[in-house]
């Protein structure tokens, strides 16, 4: 049965290339029916604090994980590794050096067995490395503490892993590991190496190229769907030109063969389309639900009606849900700011104050002040006055909403209300 793991150092952020790993393993795990598990690599005292800890923790939650079983922290694992390396000495599979002759203590070094090493990557393909290129390792440290080696590969024999799928900045590593998987008598799980995920130019995606982080994206109004789904997509592909996909979908396409073995490129647009496709296949109350949850904290207060025909107007519009906030501003504040370059484009053209006076009597007269009526309105005008289209809606779009573009002008209007609308033109005319 197949079973993979997430075996992270936490750090106390999360970087998408590592929550990247995680997506593939368990995808795997899933396609294959197996089981999916987590282990803390938590050695690193210093790093590895309980809000690290916690914070990774958050982050797989947020994307949607599920893990099998209870996570293991290697912390708790010290004596099983130390043991191990007693009985690799035993049995002359390593040996003791007291580095430099410090008298600090002796560390554990293990015996590379002075063969060729070869694997069959589920994403390279074959890889070897000749005995004459690999040296002897420490597997305990001169203080006592086993090194990564050591107990990255114990672990994964006490979970009982079938495949290592992980970042390929660990090949060098996955050589050395499989000579003590042999030394250790241990079935050699199956490897396959990710490629990074690099920026424009080529080079390791890092903080300096944007967000990096998961709990950067969550911030930044990404969805835990939008994001889990884009990632999946960077370095896999389903064979096909799907791009936005359920997760079943995803976990019934998804293969080792299909990982491309390039470097993905980190694109924050496409991303950022995707989540706008996550956006508007969401429900009207789950959008509205989002959408009043960010007015809310930026201290928006408005009657409820109001607010939901405001949302309602611009939700196609609306790619990230924080933009709701500034695409929304007009609609609740008379303090709006008006484009300067608009401004003076055109709203301070020659003529352009009596045409606005001719449109606000003409929405004075009106039986009712709606889209449709505005639209027969404001269309017959322009017929009768032979001024353009653009001549009429542009300055009248600018004087109610202060910017030139938006969502269709006539529901605009209508869900702006008379009032404001005069109001707001009287205030462009004067
Ligand atoms: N803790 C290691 C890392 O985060 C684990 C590597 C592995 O997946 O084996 O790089």
């Amino acid at each position: 049965k197949v079973r993979t793991r997430f075996a992270p150092s936490p750090t106390g952020k999360v970087h998408i290339g590592n929550i990247r790993v995680a997506i593939y393993n368990w995808l795997f795990a899933r396609h294959n029916g197996g089981e999916f598990v987590l282990r803390v690599e938590d050695t690193d005292i210093e790093r590895s604090t309980p809000e690290a800890i916690q914070a990774m923790l958050d982050a797989m939650d947020w994307l949607g994980f599920d893990i099998d079983g209870e996570p293991l922290y290697q912390t708790t694992r010290q004596q099983a590794h130390l043991a191990a390396a007693e009985r690799l000495l035993e049995k002359g599979l390593a040996y003791k050096e007291d580095k430099g002759g410090t008298g600090q203590g002796e560390c554990v070094i293990f015996k590379m067995p002075g063969t060729n090493v070869t694997f069959v990557d589920g994403i390279k393909g074959k890889m070897t490395k000749k005995a004459e290129n690999m040296q002897d390792f420490v597997i305990v440290r001169s203080n006592g503490t086993p090194v990564f080696h050591l107990a990255n590969v114990l672990d994964d024999i006490e979970q009982g892993i079938t495949h290592v799928i992980r970042g390929d900045d660990h090949v060098e590593n996955t050589f050395r590991h499989i000579a003590l998987y042999e030394a250790l008598g241990a079935d050699v799980p199956h490897f396959a190496h990710l490629p990074m995920i690099v920026n424009r130019q080529g080079k390791p995606y890092s903080k300096r190229d944007g967000d990096a982080f998961v709990g950067d994206f969550r911030e930044n109004g990404y969805t835990a769907d939008a994001l889990f789904n884009y990632l999946a997509l960077l370095g896999w592909s389903p064979g096909d030109d799907r791009e936005v996909m359920t997760r079943e979908e995803i976990v019934e396409a998804f293969t080792l063969e299909r990982c491309q073995s390039s470097p993905a490129q980190f694109d924050m647009k496409k991303l950022g389309w995707m989540n706008g496709e996550y956006l508007q296949k969401l429900s009207d109350a789950e959008f509205e639900t989002l959408a009043f949850a960010e007015l809310n904290k930026a201290g928006v207060e408005a009657d409820p009606d109001y607010v939901k025909s405001v949302i309602a107007l611009i939700r196609d519009r609306v790619k990230n849900i924080i933009e709701i906030v500034p695409m929304t501003g007009y609609f609740f504040t008379e303090d709006f700011e008006y484009d300067e370059k608009g401004v003076r484009k055109k709203l301070q053209k020659e003529g352009v104050a009596d045409t606005l006076s001719r449109v606000k009597e003409i929405f004075q007269s009106l039986d009712v002040f709606d889209e449709a009526s505005t639209d027969k309105a404001l269309h017959d005008f322009v017929e009768e006055s032979g001024l353009g289209f653009g001549a009429v809606m542009a300055p009248t779009r600018l004087a109610v909403s202060g910017v030139q573009s938006g969502p269709d002008l006539f529901p605009l209007l209508a869900v702006l209300g008379r009032e404001r609308v005069i109001e707001r033109m009287d205030r462009t005319i004067e």
